[in-house]
């Protein structure tokens, strides 16, 4: 009954309450398309500051420097802040090429004294290296392998959660091979598996088809960000399969306009949807398949950016839970006991 940390196993029921999915650093500065208009151009080159924090509550994209966290005095302090505020355990999603740093991982971990599990796998087909199109299943679950078994990037320090492995609105060819070399592995180690799912997109049954007839279990899939364009049959659906689902972008609370539609294609949810979408699938009977993070992968959630920080879903999450009629223990079951279960390796 044990979860591997970047520091070493620890037994499941000692995280205490647990970030699912974040990220305490991250780039994803060449994942964002750029414009050709020279206004929008100039102001994409801008820093993260109070003379833009306005457009960037609408428009997250609008300037690149928002979609880099790489400051680990800003991380150290707001991982500290997430301490504080009860929080014991940080699953840090950040693949490799999108600025994975296992050895700051550690430290942070060390230094402050709380529990960080990282991801490993591929993220989305955009960030692909150039030499994806060559690599094999085969391959590919061997390098997951490696990253859980023996440690990541030229360490010794283990990933302890599969991905969070990147599919598209419309699944490509070398997504489609990384979710089946991740469902081997799932299969071998026991391992819970995340899969970013498209914003917009209801593919969900189709990556659980491909993970499961691959032998991956379906109560170690999660589905990620359901929680940007909820559809509540869509998730009924999804639990029905017994997979879990993630409300993961508490916290991001935009509209983008026709203007900006580019990463965000539709509206977005806020976080009141969120909960209220959240108490009604526990009044269905979902309450143990439900996980809650923030996805923190933008500068401006960060406290030190004018946002609410990785403590955001305890700091502000459970007073609104609880105004909504979710219960003290049902909160618990949320935040303790489901990511507890999915990061169980079901070993000793
Ligand atoms: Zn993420």
């Amino acid at each position: 009954m044990s979860v591997m940390t970047v520091t070493g196993k620890v037994r499941s029921d000692s995280l205490g309450l647990v970030l699912p999915h974040e990220h305490a650093f991250i780039d994803l500065r060449s994942l964002v398309p750029s414009s050709s208009e020279i206004s929008r151009k100039k102001m994409s080159q801008e820093q993260v500051a109070l003379t833009n924090i306005g457009k960037l509550m609408r428009n997250p994209y609008a300037v690149l420097d928002n979609a880099v966290i790489d400051d680990e005095t800003v991380v150290r302090d707001e991982l500290l802040k997430f301490k504080k505020a009860g929080g014991k355990t940080f699953v840090d999603l950040t693949l490799r090429d999108i600025g994975r740093d296992p050895a700051l991982l550690a430290g942070l971990s060390r230094e402050l004294d709380i529990n960080i599990v990282a991801g490993c796998g591929y993220y989305i087909n955009k960030s692909h290296p150039s030499d994806m199109d060559n690599k094999t299943v085969d391959s590919i679950a061997e390098e997951i392998f490696n990253e859980i078994r023996y440690g990541m990037d030229g360490t010794d320090i283990k990933a302890g959660v599969i991905g969070e492995i990147g599919t598209s609105e419309i699944i490509y060819p070398n997504e489609k091979k990384t979710l089946i070399a991740s469902a081997i592995v799932q299969k071998e180690t026991g391992l819970g598996l995340h899969v970013h799912t498209d914003l917009y997109a209801t593919n969900g049954y189709e990556v659980v088809n491909i993970l499961t007839e691959h032998g991956a279990t379906a109560d170690k899939i999660c589905i990620n960000h359901v929680d940007v364009d909820i559809k509540m049959d869509y998730l009924k659906d999804l639990l029905n399969l017994g997979v879990y689902v993630e409300f993961d972008n508490f916290g991001k609370e935009f509209y983008a306009d026709k203007r900006d539609r580019s990463v965000l294609r539709g509206p977005f949810a806020r976080d009141i949807e969120r909960v209220r979408a959240i108490k009604k699938l526990i009044d269905w009977g979902f309450l143990s398949k439900i996980l809650i993070s923030n996805d923190v992968c933008l500068k401006t959630c960060l406290h030190n950016y004018g946002g609410w920080g990785y403590d955001h879903v305890i700091t502000n999450i459970i007073p609104m839970m609880e105004d909504e009629g979710i219960t003290t223990e049902q909160i618990k079951t949320l935040m303790c006991s489901n990511p507890a279960e999915f990061l169980d390796d079901g070993k000793d």
